[in-house]
């Protein structure tokens, strides 16, 4: 891992806004939005060598998506580079502790993602293909080996699945806890109830670059930002002069009740992949969360009650268990996507693609937990050098997107039902 060699610098960082009064406000890099990407990419640019970075979050550390995740981690990507960044992701978190001292909760479980109809399964074969090509121990069980593998799901109403047993799943409260600890160490500056408001730009030998940050409370030269924001990314890229297509919707997450029939040594994660619906064992019971495909977009709000009881019955036909078991918690919670299910990670382009130098863009486009570490490595790699080795990251900016927010890249197969625009 690019970490490797990191030693925490001797300084404290944590910081009151006022405790600046008496020097220019000044840093190296501002990061905006204090999430997962936002939270690493600053702990990995300190560690990079960037003297003094700044990270503003409107509200505190983790309050957007990050915190209110389900968890879910895998490297069964729909391309190659999500592959390469679930991998890498994967890989960062079983290497935390040792490199940071602290760790987001990540435990391998395995992860079946079924296959329903015979059209899923041809699908399903050749992602396999495609993953194995790059790398992935990755396999497809049959409707009996995948039921005998997932324990409670039922061997009917599926023909099987691809399956990769080092998947697994984090506690995005303690990976809140982890990066904030991290940028504790290694010297970040949190400024928690700061908006960011826009950019200052300047000409500069032909090419416009960004030479300060504005905020709500004063102004930071700086001539390096990274924008994140996950479901406000679309509204950051606004003031900042940008078109993002970032979108925003509702997402629910449940959990039923223990029951024994979930005391096993080890029960993997499952995916309906068509219905948006994915569960996995949490606390003794069965944690299970969906995103309905006709969502109104925009900020979630409330439970969908009626989508609720669709997707409990669908998941008593795959874990007949369910049917007995009591709702132990629900939330719902507003998650980021983009319009083709894929990251985006690259330099600000203004509407009429126009570069602005020294501001890149980060988003993983609602898969903040499995490809959030991998997103934030590629932009701190970025941001320091124009260049990563993580993977190839050339389609994934934002210059996919015609003026409309549509993509010229095909989606990503694997995702949830999230809506196909972001307008
Ligand atoms: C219910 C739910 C379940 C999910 N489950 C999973 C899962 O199982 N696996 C998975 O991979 N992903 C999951 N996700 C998606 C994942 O949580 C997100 O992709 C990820 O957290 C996004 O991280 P982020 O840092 O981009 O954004 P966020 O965590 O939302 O952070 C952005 C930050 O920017 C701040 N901000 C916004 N505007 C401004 C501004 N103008 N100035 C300053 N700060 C600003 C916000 O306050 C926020 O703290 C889930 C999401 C939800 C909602």
């Amino acid at each position: 891992m690019a970490e490797e060699g990191y030693t925490v610098k001797d300084r404290v960082g944590w910081t009151d806004p006022a405790s600046h009064a008496d020097q220019p406000d000044r840093a190296d890099l501002v990061v905006v939005g204090a999430g997962t990407i936002g939270g690493w990419a600053s702990v990995f640019a300190r560690a990079d060598g960037a003297e003094r970075v700044i990270v503003l979050d409107r509200g505190h550390v983790g309050m957007g998506a990050s915190s209110r995740a389900a968890g879910i981690v895998r490297a069964q990507g729909g391309t190659p580079a999500t592959v390469a960044l679930g991998r890498w992701s994967i890989d960062f978190y079983s290497g935390q502790r040792a490199a940071y001292g602290t760790d987001s909760g990540f435990r391998e479980l395995g992860y079946l993602i079924l296959a329903v109809t015979e059209d899923d399964e041809l699908a399903g074969r050749e992602r396999v293909a495609m993953q194995r090509a790059n790398g992935l121990d990755v396999a497809w069980l049959d409707a009996a080996t995948a039921a005998a593998t997932a324990v409670t799901l039922s061997p009917d109403g599926h023909r099987g699945g691809s399956y990769v047993a080092t998947d697994g799943a984090i506690d995005p409260p303690r990976n809140v806890r982890a990066y904030f600890l991290a940028m504790q160490a290694g010297g970040v500056e949190l400024r928690e109830g700061t908006t960011f408001a826009a950019l200052r730009t300047a000409p500069t030998r032909g090419a416009t670059r960004v030479v300060a940050v504005e905020t709500d409370r004063g102004t930071i030269e700086t001539d390096r930002v990274l924008l994140t924001g996950g479901p406000s990314l679309r509204a950051v890229g606004r003031a900042a002069g940008l078109r993002i297509p970032a979108g925003a919707a509702r997402h629910t997450v449940a959990v039923l009740e223990p029951n024994p029939a979930f005391d096993v040594p080890r029960m993997p994660m499952v995916f309906d992949i068509g219905a948006g619906l994915y569960w996995r064992l949490e606390e003794g019971g069965l944690l299970f969360g969906w995103s309905d495909p006709d969502e109104r977009l925009g900020e979630a709000r409330s439970i969908d009650w009626a989508a609720y009881d669709r997707a409990r019955a669908r998941l008593a036909a795959f874990v007949p268990i369910t049917r007995e078991l009591e709702l132990r918690r629900i939330w719902a919670a507003t998650i980021d996507y983009t319009p083709d299910h894929l990251p985006i990670i690259g330099p600000a382009l203004t509407p009429d693609g126009a570069r602005i130098e020294g501001v890149t863009v980060a988003s993983a486009g609602g898969h903040g937990m499995m490809w959030g570490p991998g997103v934030a490595r590629v932009a701190a790699d970025l941001i320091a050098s124009g260049r990563t080795s993580l993977t190839d990251v050339s389609d994934l900016g934002l210059d996919r997107f015609d003026a409309r927010g549509r993509s010229r890249l095909a989606s990503d197969p694997i995702a949830l039902p999230f809506p196909v625009n972001a307008e």
